[in-house]
Protein backbone atom coordinates (compact mmCIF):
# COMPACT_ATOMS: atom_id res chain seq x y z
CA UNK A 1 0.00 0.00 0.00
CA UNK A 2 1.11 3.66 -0.37
CA UNK A 3 2.20 5.35 2.12
CA UNK A 4 0.16 8.90 2.36
CA UNK A 5 3.48 10.13 4.34
CA UNK A 6 5.82 9.80 1.12
CA UNK A 7 2.72 10.98 -1.12
CA UNK A 8 3.04 13.75 1.09
CA UNK A 9 5.98 14.87 1.04
CA UNK A 10 6.06 14.21 -2.61
CA UNK A 11 3.19 16.94 -3.32
CA UNK A 12 5.45 19.25 -0.71
CA UNK A 13 8.69 18.70 -2.89
CA UNK A 14 6.51 19.26 -6.18
CA UNK A 15 6.61 16.12 -7.63
CA UNK A 16 3.26 15.44 -7.61
CA UNK A 17 0.34 17.97 -7.81
CA UNK A 18 -2.24 17.96 -5.00
CA UNK A 19 -5.07 16.70 -7.47
CA UNK A 20 -3.24 13.88 -8.60
CA UNK A 21 -2.75 11.49 -5.72
CA UNK A 22 -5.76 9.58 -6.76
CA UNK A 23 -4.11 8.26 -9.50
CA UNK A 24 -0.63 6.41 -7.66
CA UNK A 25 -3.21 5.04 -4.65
CA UNK A 26 -6.78 4.44 -3.41
CA UNK A 27 -8.75 7.12 -2.47
CA UNK A 28 -8.99 7.18 1.22
CA UNK A 29 -5.00 7.02 1.39
CA UNK A 30 -4.77 10.11 -0.81
CA UNK A 31 -7.42 11.94 1.26
CA UNK A 32 -4.85 11.12 4.22
CA UNK A 33 -1.80 12.36 2.20
CA UNK A 34 -3.63 15.40 1.82
CA UNK A 35 -4.57 15.87 5.15
CA UNK A 36 -1.04 15.22 6.48
CA UNK A 37 0.14 17.74 3.99
CA UNK A 38 -2.13 20.61 5.11
CA UNK A 39 -2.07 19.35 8.46
CA UNK A 40 1.61 20.27 8.21
CA UNK A 41 1.89 23.53 6.49
CA UNK A 42 -1.18 25.11 8.69
CA UNK A 43 0.28 23.64 11.89
CA UNK A 44 -3.66 22.10 12.49
CA UNK A 45 -4.46 18.80 13.50
CA UNK A 46 -7.31 17.66 11.54
CA UNK A 47 -8.57 14.73 13.19
CA UNK A 48 -12.58 15.37 12.90
CA UNK A 49 -11.88 16.17 9.39
CA UNK A 50 -10.62 12.75 8.43
CA UNK A 51 -12.97 10.97 10.85
CA UNK A 52 -15.70 10.27 7.91
CA UNK A 53 -18.02 7.01 7.47
CA UNK A 54 -18.09 6.48 4.28
CA UNK A 55 -15.38 5.33 1.58
CA UNK A 56 -13.69 8.30 -0.06
CA UNK A 57 -14.51 6.67 -3.46
CA UNK A 58 -18.38 7.47 -2.81
CA UNK A 59 -17.68 10.66 -3.00
CA UNK A 60 -15.12 11.22 -6.24
CA UNK A 61 -18.28 12.22 -8.51
CA UNK A 62 -18.94 15.04 -6.20
CA UNK A 63 -15.70 16.51 -4.48
CA UNK A 64 -11.72 17.12 -5.93
CA UNK A 65 -8.79 17.38 -3.58
CA UNK A 66 -10.88 15.11 -0.75
CA UNK A 67 -9.53 15.90 3.05
CA UNK A 68 -12.11 14.49 4.72
CA UNK A 69 -15.97 15.64 5.72
CA UNK A 70 -17.32 18.51 7.09
CA UNK A 71 -19.81 17.32 9.75
CA UNK A 72 -23.07 19.10 10.37
CA UNK A 73 -25.07 17.92 12.77
CA UNK A 74 -28.51 16.19 11.96
CA UNK A 75 -31.97 15.67 13.19
CA UNK A 76 -35.51 15.55 12.19
CA UNK A 77 -38.33 16.98 13.15
CA UNK A 78 -42.14 15.19 12.11
CA UNK A 79 -43.88 13.38 11.78
CA UNK A 80 -45.23 15.79 9.04
CA UNK A 81 -48.48 15.67 8.46
CA UNK A 82 -48.58 16.10 4.13
CA UNK A 83 -51.93 16.37 1.76
CA UNK A 84 -49.73 16.66 -1.36
CA UNK A 85 -50.01 15.51 -5.01
CA UNK A 86 -47.24 13.08 -5.14
CA UNK A 87 -46.74 13.27 -0.82
CA UNK A 88 -49.04 11.07 1.24
CA UNK A 89 -49.24 10.67 4.95
CA UNK A 90 -46.66 11.35 7.39
CA UNK A 91 -43.24 12.27 7.06
CA UNK A 92 -40.14 12.62 9.66
CA UNK A 93 -37.83 15.26 7.86
CA UNK A 94 -34.11 15.40 7.97
CA UNK A 95 -32.97 18.44 9.15
CA UNK A 96 -28.52 19.65 9.33
CA UNK A 97 -28.15 22.34 10.37
CA UNK A 98 -25.52 24.51 13.20
CA UNK A 99 -28.53 27.09 13.90
CA UNK A 100 -29.26 26.10 17.32
CA UNK A 101 -33.28 25.97 18.03
CA UNK A 102 -34.04 26.01 14.28
CA UNK A 103 -35.20 22.56 14.55
CA UNK A 104 -37.17 23.13 18.04
CA UNK A 105 -38.85 25.91 16.26
CA UNK A 106 -40.12 24.05 12.91
CA UNK A 107 -40.83 20.97 14.96
CA UNK A 108 -43.56 23.49 17.21
CA UNK A 109 -45.17 24.48 13.89
CA UNK A 110 -45.41 20.83 12.42
CA UNK A 111 -46.78 20.10 16.05
CA UNK A 112 -49.46 23.02 15.04
CA UNK A 113 -50.27 21.81 11.28
CA UNK A 114 -50.74 18.37 12.81
CA UNK A 115 -53.08 19.31 15.60
CA UNK A 116 -55.00 20.86 12.63
CA UNK A 117 -55.26 17.55 10.67
CA UNK A 118 -52.01 18.45 8.40
CA UNK A 119 -51.32 20.64 5.59
CA UNK A 120 -52.19 20.79 2.28
CA UNK A 121 -49.35 20.89 -0.88
CA UNK A 122 -49.36 20.71 -4.88
CA UNK A 123 -46.06 21.19 -6.79
CA UNK A 124 -48.14 23.91 -9.19
CA UNK A 125 -45.12 24.07 -11.89
CA UNK A 126 -41.60 21.87 -13.26
CA UNK A 127 -39.71 23.05 -15.16
CA UNK A 128 -35.73 23.25 -14.88
CA UNK A 129 -34.33 25.94 -17.16
CA UNK A 130 -31.20 26.52 -18.84
CA UNK A 131 -30.89 29.76 -21.17
CA UNK A 132 -27.62 29.77 -23.56
CA UNK A 133 -26.67 33.34 -25.14
CA UNK A 134 -26.26 33.74 -28.51
CA UNK A 135 -24.38 36.70 -31.02
CA UNK A 136 -26.07 37.59 -33.49
CA UNK A 137 -25.64 40.98 -36.15
CA UNK A 138 -28.70 43.23 -35.20
CA UNK A 139 -32.15 43.11 -34.43
CA UNK A 140 -32.67 41.49 -37.87
CA UNK A 141 -30.94 38.66 -37.17
CA UNK A 142 -32.11 38.34 -34.05
CA UNK A 143 -35.53 38.49 -35.43
CA UNK A 144 -34.58 35.67 -37.61
CA UNK A 145 -33.37 33.37 -34.88
CA UNK A 146 -36.20 33.64 -32.78
CA UNK A 147 -38.70 32.73 -36.09
CA UNK A 148 -36.81 29.71 -36.85
CA UNK A 149 -36.71 28.31 -33.16
CA UNK A 150 -40.48 29.39 -32.75
CA UNK A 151 -41.41 27.39 -35.81
CA UNK A 152 -39.10 24.45 -35.13
CA UNK A 153 -39.76 23.11 -31.59
CA UNK A 154 -40.30 19.84 -32.87
CA UNK A 155 -36.94 19.58 -33.79
CA UNK A 156 -35.25 21.18 -31.20
CA UNK A 157 -36.98 19.33 -28.84
CA UNK A 158 -35.69 15.52 -30.93
CA UNK A 159 -32.18 17.27 -30.29
CA UNK A 160 -32.44 17.76 -26.69
CA UNK A 161 -33.84 14.63 -25.93
CA UNK A 162 -31.50 12.72 -27.40
CA UNK A 163 -29.56 13.24 -24.56
CA UNK A 164 -31.26 11.53 -21.89
CA UNK A 165 -33.79 9.18 -21.29
CA UNK A 166 -35.46 10.86 -18.36
CA UNK A 167 -35.91 14.40 -19.64
CA UNK A 168 -38.61 15.93 -21.31
CA UNK A 169 -38.26 19.80 -23.39
CA UNK A 170 -41.28 21.42 -22.30
CA UNK A 171 -40.35 25.19 -23.87
CA UNK A 172 -38.12 27.55 -24.98
CA UNK A 173 -38.29 31.13 -24.09
CA UNK A 174 -36.84 33.68 -26.21
CA UNK A 175 -35.62 36.99 -24.87
CA UNK A 176 -33.78 39.96 -27.40
CA UNK A 177 -31.71 42.27 -26.31
CA UNK A 178 -29.83 43.94 -29.21
CA UNK A 179 -27.77 41.60 -30.48
CA UNK A 180 -27.72 39.12 -27.77
CA UNK A 181 -30.89 36.28 -28.26
CA UNK A 182 -31.07 34.19 -24.91
CA UNK A 183 -33.48 30.70 -25.17
CA UNK A 184 -34.64 30.21 -21.95
CA UNK A 185 -35.04 26.27 -22.14
CA UNK A 186 -37.49 24.21 -19.76
CA UNK A 187 -37.45 20.87 -18.88
CA UNK A 188 -39.60 18.35 -16.91
CA UNK A 189 -35.91 16.28 -15.23
CA UNK A 190 -38.26 14.01 -13.16
CA UNK A 191 -36.77 13.12 -10.40
CA UNK A 192 -33.53 14.95 -11.27
CA UNK A 193 -32.79 18.79 -9.91
CA UNK A 194 -31.50 18.12 -13.81
CA UNK A 195 -28.83 21.00 -13.97
CA UNK A 196 -26.54 18.21 -15.57
CA UNK A 197 -29.04 16.98 -18.03
CA UNK A 198 -30.83 20.41 -18.79
CA UNK A 199 -27.10 21.63 -20.02
CA UNK A 200 -26.39 18.40 -21.82
CA UNK A 201 -29.56 18.30 -23.40
CA UNK A 202 -29.59 22.28 -24.23
CA UNK A 203 -25.80 22.06 -25.76
CA UNK A 204 -27.41 19.50 -28.25
CA UNK A 205 -29.99 22.17 -29.14
CA UNK A 206 -27.89 24.69 -29.38
CA UNK A 207 -25.43 22.97 -32.27
CA UNK A 208 -28.93 22.90 -34.17
CA UNK A 209 -29.83 26.62 -33.84
CA UNK A 210 -26.03 27.30 -34.79
CA UNK A 211 -26.43 25.10 -38.08
CA UNK A 212 -30.08 26.85 -38.44
CA UNK A 213 -29.65 30.12 -38.39
CA UNK A 214 -26.93 33.48 -37.57
CA UNK A 215 -26.78 32.79 -34.19
CA UNK A 216 -23.31 31.95 -32.63
CA UNK A 217 -23.40 30.35 -29.17
CA UNK A 218 -21.59 32.78 -26.61
CA UNK A 219 -21.90 31.16 -23.74
CA UNK A 220 -24.32 27.53 -22.74
CA UNK A 221 -25.85 29.87 -20.06
CA UNK A 222 -26.60 33.21 -20.56
CA UNK A 223 -27.46 33.57 -16.81
CA UNK A 224 -31.39 34.11 -17.92
CA UNK A 225 -31.25 30.74 -16.50
CA UNK A 226 -30.82 31.55 -13.58
CA UNK A 227 -29.03 29.36 -11.59
CA UNK A 228 -27.46 30.36 -8.37
CA UNK A 229 -28.56 33.92 -8.42
CA UNK A 230 -30.95 36.13 -6.69
CA UNK A 231 -33.04 36.40 -10.11
CA UNK A 232 -36.83 38.20 -10.46
CA UNK A 233 -37.47 35.48 -13.65
CA UNK A 234 -37.13 32.68 -11.53
CA UNK A 235 -39.34 33.98 -8.25
CA UNK A 236 -42.65 35.01 -11.28
CA UNK A 237 -41.58 31.87 -13.95
CA UNK A 238 -40.60 29.58 -11.87
CA UNK A 239 -37.33 27.47 -11.93
CA UNK A 240 -37.47 23.53 -10.77
CA UNK A 241 -40.34 23.26 -8.59
CA UNK A 242 -42.66 25.66 -7.87
CA UNK A 243 -44.29 24.45 -4.92
CA UNK A 244 -47.18 25.42 -2.72
CA UNK A 245 -48.32 24.08 1.11
CA UNK A 246 -51.24 25.51 3.15
CA UNK A 247 -52.96 25.08 6.31
CA UNK A 248 -55.93 26.22 8.09
CA UNK A 249 -55.68 26.18 11.91
CA UNK A 250 -58.34 26.77 14.34
CA UNK A 251 -58.12 30.20 16.69
CA UNK A 252 -57.74 27.63 20.01
CA UNK A 253 -54.93 26.10 18.69
CA UNK A 254 -53.61 29.24 17.75
CA UNK A 255 -53.69 30.67 21.02
CA UNK A 256 -53.26 27.08 23.00
CA UNK A 257 -50.27 26.40 20.96
CA UNK A 258 -48.80 29.71 19.96
CA UNK A 259 -49.50 31.92 22.51
CA UNK A 260 -51.07 34.67 19.97
CA UNK A 261 -53.92 35.36 17.84
CA UNK A 262 -54.53 34.32 14.28
CA UNK A 263 -55.19 38.27 14.16
CA UNK A 264 -51.39 39.49 15.32
CA UNK A 265 -50.01 36.85 13.32
CA UNK A 266 -51.55 38.20 10.12
CA UNK A 267 -50.82 41.24 11.30
CA UNK A 268 -47.50 40.56 11.88
CA UNK A 269 -47.43 38.70 8.69
CA UNK A 270 -48.41 41.86 6.25
CA UNK A 271 -46.62 44.29 7.64
CA UNK A 272 -43.17 42.22 7.91
CA UNK A 273 -43.17 39.81 5.15
CA UNK A 274 -44.95 41.85 2.75
CA UNK A 275 -45.05 45.35 3.30
CA UNK A 276 -41.31 44.83 4.98
CA UNK A 277 -39.84 43.03 2.15
CA UNK A 278 -41.57 45.32 -0.05
CA UNK A 279 -39.54 47.86 1.21
CA UNK A 280 -36.24 46.19 1.33
CA UNK A 281 -36.44 45.34 -2.08
CA UNK A 282 -36.51 41.93 -1.83
CA UNK A 283 -37.65 38.81 -4.03
CA UNK A 284 -38.58 37.09 -1.17
CA UNK A 285 -41.90 37.69 0.68
CA UNK A 286 -41.00 35.31 4.12
CA UNK A 287 -39.39 35.21 7.25
CA UNK A 288 -37.26 32.39 6.93
CA UNK A 289 -37.94 29.93 4.52
CA UNK A 290 -34.11 29.31 3.62
CA UNK A 291 -33.62 28.20 6.98
CA UNK A 292 -35.76 24.89 6.67
CA UNK A 293 -34.73 24.98 2.67
CA UNK A 294 -31.21 25.01 3.54
CA UNK A 295 -31.14 22.56 6.59
CA UNK A 296 -33.46 20.07 4.20
CA UNK A 297 -31.20 20.63 1.29
CA UNK A 298 -27.97 19.64 3.63
CA UNK A 299 -29.71 16.61 4.58
CA UNK A 300 -30.69 15.55 1.59
CA UNK A 301 -27.63 16.22 -0.77
CA UNK A 302 -28.99 18.83 -2.96
CA UNK A 303 -26.77 21.93 -4.32
CA UNK A 304 -26.88 23.96 -1.37
CA UNK A 305 -25.63 26.89 -3.48
CA UNK A 306 -29.62 26.47 -4.67
CA UNK A 307 -30.76 27.44 -1.26
CA UNK A 308 -30.93 31.67 -3.19
CA UNK A 309 -33.82 30.14 -5.36
CA UNK A 310 -35.62 28.86 -2.73
CA UNK A 311 -35.85 32.00 -0.82
CA UNK A 312 -38.07 33.34 -3.90
CA UNK A 313 -41.07 32.27 -1.52
CA UNK A 314 -43.84 34.35 -0.55
CA UNK A 315 -45.82 33.89 3.33
CA UNK A 316 -49.20 34.31 3.41
CA UNK A 317 -51.10 34.59 6.92
CA UNK A 318 -54.84 35.50 7.03
CA UNK A 319 -57.52 35.62 9.79
CA UNK A 320 -60.50 33.60 8.58
CA UNK A 321 -64.11 34.83 10.42
CA UNK A 322 -66.04 31.03 11.05
CA UNK A 323 -69.93 31.46 11.09
CA UNK A 324 -69.53 30.35 14.47
CA UNK A 325 -68.44 33.70 15.26
CA UNK A 326 -64.35 32.13 15.80
CA UNK A 327 -61.27 33.27 13.64
CA UNK A 328 -59.21 30.43 12.21
CA UNK A 329 -55.82 31.21 10.77
CA UNK A 330 -55.13 30.48 6.93
CA UNK A 331 -51.51 30.03 6.46
CA UNK A 332 -49.67 29.15 2.86
CA UNK A 333 -45.87 29.20 1.59
CA UNK A 334 -45.58 29.36 -2.23
CA UNK A 335 -41.72 28.36 -3.02
CA UNK A 336 -41.49 29.39 -7.01
CA UNK A 337 -38.01 27.82 -7.66
CA UNK A 338 -37.28 25.25 -5.48
CA UNK A 339 -34.89 22.95 -7.21
CA UNK A 340 -34.44 19.56 -5.67
CA UNK A 341 -34.29 15.72 -6.62
CA UNK A 342 -33.77 12.59 -5.60
CA UNK A 343 -31.39 10.65 -7.82
CA UNK A 344 -28.07 12.24 -8.96
CA UNK A 345 -25.90 14.97 -7.75
CA UNK A 346 -25.02 14.75 -3.57
CA UNK A 347 -27.98 12.40 -3.22
CA UNK A 348 -26.35 9.10 -4.07
CA UNK A 349 -23.61 10.12 -1.08
CA UNK A 350 -24.18 7.63 1.87
CA UNK A 351 -25.15 10.19 4.56
CA UNK A 352 -27.46 11.69 2.03
CA UNK A 353 -28.97 8.82 0.40
CA UNK A 354 -30.16 7.22 4.27
CA UNK A 355 -31.98 10.64 4.73
CA UNK A 356 -33.80 10.50 1.65
CA UNK A 357 -34.42 6.90 3.08
CA UNK A 358 -35.91 7.59 5.86
CA UNK A 359 -38.25 10.05 3.90
CA UNK A 360 -38.75 6.87 1.75
CA UNK A 361 -37.75 9.28 -1.31
CA UNK A 362 -34.30 7.84 -2.12
CA UNK A 363 -34.09 6.88 -6.04
CA UNK A 364 -36.72 7.27 -9.07
CA UNK A 365 -40.13 7.55 -7.69
CA UNK A 366 -43.18 5.16 -9.70
CA UNK A 367 -43.66 7.23 -11.56
CA UNK A 368 -40.60 9.08 -12.38
CA UNK A 369 -41.00 12.39 -11.14
CA UNK A 370 -43.10 11.42 -7.89
CA UNK A 371 -40.12 10.86 -5.74
CA UNK A 372 -38.74 14.69 -6.28
CA UNK A 373 -42.52 16.40 -6.50
CA UNK A 374 -43.13 14.84 -3.06
CA UNK A 375 -39.41 15.50 -1.67
CA UNK A 376 -40.70 19.33 -2.90
CA UNK A 377 -44.41 19.31 -1.30
CA UNK A 378 -42.70 17.70 2.51
CA UNK A 379 -39.66 20.59 2.01
CA UNK A 380 -42.97 23.24 1.55
CA UNK A 381 -44.60 22.05 4.52
CA UNK A 382 -41.49 22.23 6.78
CA UNK A 383 -41.04 25.53 5.32
CA UNK A 384 -44.75 26.22 6.72
CA UNK A 385 -44.12 25.09 10.03
CA UNK A 386 -40.72 27.19 10.17
CA UNK A 387 -43.00 30.24 9.01
CA UNK A 388 -45.78 29.69 11.16
CA UNK A 389 -43.55 29.01 14.19
CA UNK A 390 -41.76 32.19 13.72
CA UNK A 391 -44.55 34.31 12.90
CA UNK A 392 -45.55 32.96 16.36
CA UNK A 393 -43.47 33.55 18.44
CA UNK A 394 -42.93 37.68 16.76
CA UNK A 395 -46.24 38.22 17.76
CA UNK A 396 -46.44 36.65 21.13
CA UNK A 397 -42.61 38.46 21.30
CA UNK A 398 -40.99 35.71 22.88
CA UNK A 399 -38.14 35.20 19.96
CA UNK A 400 -35.14 36.37 22.34
CA UNK A 401 -36.64 34.34 25.40
CA UNK A 402 -36.79 31.11 23.07
CA UNK A 403 -33.18 31.51 22.44
CA UNK A 404 -32.48 32.33 25.92
CA UNK A 405 -34.18 29.13 26.91
CA UNK A 406 -32.11 27.12 24.88
CA UNK A 407 -29.12 28.38 25.84
CA UNK A 408 -28.26 30.36 22.65
P1 LIG B 1 -26.93 14.07 -12.70
O1 LIG B 1 -26.32 13.25 -11.63
O2 LIG B 1 -26.08 14.69 -13.69
O3 LIG B 1 -28.01 13.27 -13.54
C1 LIG B 1 -28.93 12.40 -13.01
C2 LIG B 1 -29.17 11.31 -14.04
O4 LIG B 1 -29.92 10.27 -13.46
C3 LIG B 1 -30.01 11.76 -15.22
O5 LIG B 1 -29.23 12.30 -16.23
C4 LIG B 1 -30.76 10.51 -15.64
O6 LIG B 1 -30.21 9.88 -16.77
C5 LIG B 1 -30.58 9.56 -14.47
N1 LIG B 1 -31.88 9.12 -13.89
C6 LIG B 1 -32.13 7.88 -13.44
N2 LIG B 1 -33.36 7.79 -12.95
C7 LIG B 1 -33.93 9.01 -13.08
C8 LIG B 1 -35.19 9.54 -12.73
N3 LIG B 1 -36.14 8.81 -12.12
N4 LIG B 1 -35.44 10.84 -12.98
C9 LIG B 1 -34.50 11.60 -13.58
N5 LIG B 1 -33.29 11.15 -13.94
C10 LIG B 1 -32.99 9.85 -13.69
O7 LIG B 1 -27.86 15.06 -11.94
P2 LIG B 1 -28.59 16.38 -12.42
O8 LIG B 1 -29.77 16.45 -11.51
O9 LIG B 1 -28.82 16.51 -13.88
O10 LIG B 1 -27.59 17.51 -12.01
C11 LIG B 1 -27.27 17.66 -10.64
C12 LIG B 1 -25.82 17.96 -10.50
O11 LIG B 1 -25.53 19.08 -11.29
C13 LIG B 1 -25.42 18.32 -9.11
O12 LIG B 1 -24.24 17.61 -8.77
C14 LIG B 1 -25.13 19.80 -9.18
O13 LIG B 1 -24.20 20.19 -8.25
C15 LIG B 1 -24.66 19.93 -10.59
N6 LIG B 1 -24.78 21.26 -11.17
C16 LIG B 1 -24.42 21.39 -12.46
C17 LIG B 1 -24.52 22.62 -13.08
C18 LIG B 1 -24.14 22.74 -14.52
O14 LIG B 1 -24.21 23.83 -15.03
N7 LIG B 1 -23.76 21.69 -15.17
C19 LIG B 1 -25.01 23.72 -12.39
C20 LIG B 1 -25.42 23.54 -11.08
C21 LIG B 1 -25.30 22.30 -10.49
P3 LIG B 1 -30.74 10.20 -18.24
O15 LIG B 1 -30.48 11.65 -18.49
O16 LIG B 1 -29.94 9.31 -19.12
O17 LIG B 1 -32.20 9.90 -18.29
Amino acid sequence: MTDPEDLAERVREGDLRLHELEDHADYDTAAEARRLLVERETGTELEAIGDYAFPAERADPNIENMIGAAQVPMGVVGPVPVSGGAADGEHYLPLATTEGALLASVNRGLSVIRAADGADARVTKNGMTRAPVFRVDGVAEAAETVDWVEGNFEALREAAESTTSHGELLDIEPYVVGDSVYLRFAYDTKDAMGMNMATIATGEACELVERETPASLVALSGNLCSDKKPAAVNAVEGRGRSVTADVQIPGELVEERLHTTADAIAEANTRKNLIGSAKAGSLGFNAHAANVVGAAFLATGQDEAQVVEAANTITTMDARERADGTTDLYASVSLASLEVGTVGGGTKLPTQAEALEILGLKGGGDPAGSNADALAEIIAVGALAGELSLLGALSSRHLASAHEDLGR
